[in-house]
């Protein structure tokens, strides 16, 4: 009896501990722990690469017989410790911040792209928030991720006959995902419930580990909720204009009330795109509530902890809401919940807060819910800076209150085994998890051979995953049954191999390197050079003009002469972008600048020793060199002027021909195109590092979190001192502005340059509640100069007039700077949260 159950003992212990890797997203990123779920079931493992799914399909009996078997528990044993030293071993964070006031950051986002086992992603920015979320936990940076679990994710894509693109939507089993219900301390699953107009329904809650990170999702197809309600999270980005409303609504305000129902209180929300912004209005909501305050002041408050990184180069992509639409599912809430009138809150999401019919923009909420905003590379801060400029009118673009923190990849996610072997022996095993500062250096040691080895083997693997996947689609399309295996003839692995995957949106030019099919036939036919092309991407099953390119490029592809040199693979995903990242020698893209906020698939190469060919936008802009890639375009913005198109696509035909190709085929005497391997290894050591999520969350939490952090801490010192709060000082600012003006104001000549006199007229204001300031136009590319003026001391000339004055030392004439008067408070920031500024001309 006694060795039975401690037998079962073991075996319950070993099953707990499967189930523990099983369900810990690590394994996306480390891959240590593939040889148990392949061991277990290596059909289920490699068609799905989700051990949970293996887990959930493999009998209890083969489970069994491996947990008993010495070599599989041991290896068991040995990850679980692993795994369990990693989670609470200091990290970056609790060693450059020991003593920071910082215990969560919430990270709220529409999607997520952790893992193909995991498909609740579209593209770009679910790639940035997985991404980060990863990254913060190799960093130990408390972040958790908030974000809606749906039962049908994002559409899948077919091919029909006719080269057109046809949507599928499989459903997401949740009992195969690797995430689990949140379970209350009584075992309870913990449900929430939100109003909707004319009901109450049910959110289910999940969540997901990933490392020492966790993602809570929320669902609404609970069977306790009517039917009709139970498909609001069925698709991602799919329906219109009222599903993603409530979408939002479930995501920012269902997503803050799950993080209050776990006792999670952040000091820092993160709002990941404008999708989130209703979060920003339930944290006021609750703090509101807490603390006995009106919504203006909670507001005020609140707002210092969040942040606001918006995606979008262009108008159009801004999400908006009809008003009517918004009164709907708003009313109640203002009303009721937060105490102001409709109206106050669409004017939150309004330019012009009169304009009754203006429709309600998320992104401008987020903007005036946040304490800081940025863009996603320092093109995209400038580009970002121009389209939110109305929203503070008469300031100087320059001064439009918005940064950058330029994106970065997850490398380890993204990197292949043969990469990540070899950065391990040249720069460590720890290498992406500390401040990056000696990979440059350390990677530079490696040897044209080693460069070479790795490319060779990696596009060796795609060559044959392309080639399964090739053997599939023809399957698909009847052209052969399913023995048959001609796959052997087509794609060399020693062929030049450009990538180009990406969602076929018209900004992102598909077709730009179809503009000549003649030339580019060419080009890939060649014997003496071969060239092979791999190309894959979705259109939103509404965007017609995407869905034409890909039947441009599907038909194309039927040419019998580039059946071995081209091929459009279906249903582009995360795995895909996986082995296509990892294996292309070049990686095209061709936006339309200034469209291309950041971009991410570019970096993806840069690890495993693959070159960009990229237009000059978004994070290329930055990162380009000559020596280390190829730019299209003059850095300039042309709008879709189809001369430029022509023009662009000559200069990539003309890079591929008289560069690329000459390039790659110029061997030495070991078979190595030395240049090229050159290029390889600089591109590594510059920008792998650089364009890591490493970077990119460090930067976050320096520049951004940190900040908040205290800038939320010093607001709520002020709640019951009214004389110093925020909230007050917008009041009282609002009150007496229309009274501000300028008097007289004379210049003088000295020795040390002009020194100003201005007089202004405050009103009612206190003088401490504004800055008085000089300010001059940046010119040849220098920044703006400004400088503050000096109240004179003995307090006003008259009642409410105040002299100011300043002495210029920069030599720049006395006609180029004009006075003006902005608003101040110690604790808030700019003109982010009042925009007001007044001009003496
Ligand atoms: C990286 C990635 C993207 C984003 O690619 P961009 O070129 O930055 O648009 C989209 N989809 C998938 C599946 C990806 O892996």
């Amino acid at each position: 009896m006694g060795v039975v159950l401690i037998e079962r003992t073991e075996r319950l212990e070993g099953y707990l501990a499967i189930r523990e890797l099983a369900l810990d997203l690590r394994w996306s990123w480390s891959h240590a722990s593939d040889v148990l779920w392949r061991e277990l079931d290596s059909q289920t493992w490699e068609a799905t690469r989700n051990p949970w799914g293996v887990l959930r399909t493999v009998s209890y009996d083969r489970l069994d017989n491996l947990l008993s078997t010495p070599q599989f528990a041991g290896k068991l044993e040995e990850l679980l410790a692993e795994k369990r030293v990693a989670e609470l071993a200091p990290a970056w964070f609790q060693h450059a911040h020991p003593t920071a006031p910082l215990s969560t950051i919430a990270y709220f986002s529409m999607e997520f792209m952790l893992s193909e086992a995991l498909p609740i992603y579209s593209g770009g920015l679910g790639n940035v928030a997985g991404d980060q979320l990863k990254a913060a936990s190799d960093l130990g940076i408390p972040v958790v991720g908030v974000g809606l679990l749906y039962a049908q994710g994002y559409f899948r894509q077919m091919i029909g006959p006719d080269g057109n693109q046809e949507a599928l939507y499989p459903v997401n089993e949740p009992d195969q995902l690797p995430i689990q219900p949140v379970r209350t301390s009584s075992g309870e699953w913990l449900r929430l419930q939100i109003d909707l107009p004319g009901c109450t329904l049910w959110l289910r809650t999940w969540e997901v580990q990933v490392g020492r990170t966790k993602l809570y999702l929320l669902d609404m197809n609970d069977p306790a909720n009517p039917a009709i309600y139970r498909c609001i999270t069925s698709e991602l980005y799919g329906g219109g204009p009222e599903t993603r409303l409530k979408q939002e609504m479930i995501l920012g305000i269902g997503g803050w009330q799950l993080l209050r129902a776990l006792g999670i209180d952040p000091q820092v929300c993160h709002l990941n795109e404008g999708h989130a912004a209703f979060a920003a209005l339930e944290r006021a909501r609750c703090f509101q509530v807490d603390h006995n305050v009106p919504f203006a002041e909670a507001l005020a408050i609140t707002r210092a902890g969040n942040i606001f990184t918006t995606h979008t180069a262009v108008k159009a992509g801004f999400d908006r809401f009809a008003p009517d639409l918004m009164k709907k599912y708003f009313g109640a809430y203002a009303e009721n919940h937060l105490g102001i009138g409709i109206d106050e809150l669409l004017a939150l999401g309004r330019q012009d807060a009169a304009d009754a019919r203006e429709p309600f923009n998320m992104a401008y909420l987020a903007i005036r819910t946040s304490g800081a905003v940025n863009g996603v590379s320092a093109l995209h801060g400038v580009v970002s800076r121009s389209l939110f400029q109305p929203l503070f009118p008469r300031w100087p673009t320059p001064e439009v209150p918005i940064g950058h923190v330029t994106n970065g990849i997850h490398v380890p996610t993204w990197d292949s085994i043969e990469a990540d072997r070899l950065w391990t022996d040249v720069c460590g095993k720890d290498r992406w998890r500390g401040d990056l500062s000696t990979l440059e250096v350390d990677i530079r040691e490696t040897s044209d051979r080693q460069l070479w080895r790795l490319r060779r083997i990696s596009r060796q693997a795609l060559c044959e995953e392309v080639r399964s996947q090739y053997l599939r689609q023809r399957v698909e399309d009847g052209e052969i049954e399913g023995g048959e295996d001609d796959a052997d003839s087509v794609f060399d692995p020693n062929a030049l191999t450009l990538g180009f995957a990406r969602r076929f949106a018209t900004y992102k030019r598909p077709a730009l390197l179809l503009q000549d099919p003649q030339r580019l036939t060419r080009i890939l036919t060649s014997t003496e050079r071969p060239v092979q092309l791999i190309l894959a991407g979705k259109a939103h099953p509404q965007d017609q003009e995407g869905q034409e390119l890909i039947r441009l490029w599907n038909n194309f592809a039927k040419r019998p002469e580039l059946r071995s040199r081209l091929i459009f693979l279906r249903d582009y995903n995360m795995r895909q972008a996986e082995w296509l990242t990892q294996g292309a020698d070049v990686w095209i893209n061709t936006p339309r600048r200034p469209w291309e906020a950041s971009g991410t698939s570019g970096m993806k190469i840069l690890a495993n020793g693959g070159l960009n060919l990229s237009e000059l936008d978004g994070w290329w802009q930055e990162a380009y060199a000559p020596d280390i890639g190829w730019a299209l375009g003059d850095g300039k913005e042309h709008g879709d002027d189809p001369d430029i198109d022509a023009m662009e696509a000559d200069a990539l035909y003309r890079f591929l021909e008289e560069e690329i190709i000459p390039e790659f085929y110029d061997r030495d005497q070991d078979s190595i195109p030395s240049k090229w391997v050159g290029r390889i290894r600089e591109s590594m050591a510059r920008l792998a590092p650089r364009f890591s999520a490493n970077r990119t969350v460090r930067e976050y939490t320096e520049n951004f979190y940190l900040p908040a952090a205290q800038g939320y801490a010093a607001r709520i010192e002020t709640v019951g001192d009214a004389s110093r709060g925020i909230a007050r000082w917008k009041e009282q600012l609002s009150k007496f502005w229309p009274k501000v003006r300028f008097g007289a104001t004379s210049v003088e000549e000295t020795k040390e340059g002009p020194s100003f006199s201005v007089e202004v007229y405050l009103g009612g204001l206190s003088p401490d509640m504004v800055k008085v300031e000089l300010y001059a136009d940046g010119e040849a590319g220098l920044p703006s100069h400004i400088e503050a003026m000096q109240r004179q001391r003995g307090g006003p000339v008259t009642t409410g007039l105040y002299r100011y004055t300043a002495r210029i030392f920069s030599g720049r004439p006395v006609s180029e700077f004009t006075p003006r008067v902005v608003p101040y408070h110690p604790l808030a920031r700019g003109p982010l949260e009042l925009p007001n500024i007044i001009w003496q001309r």
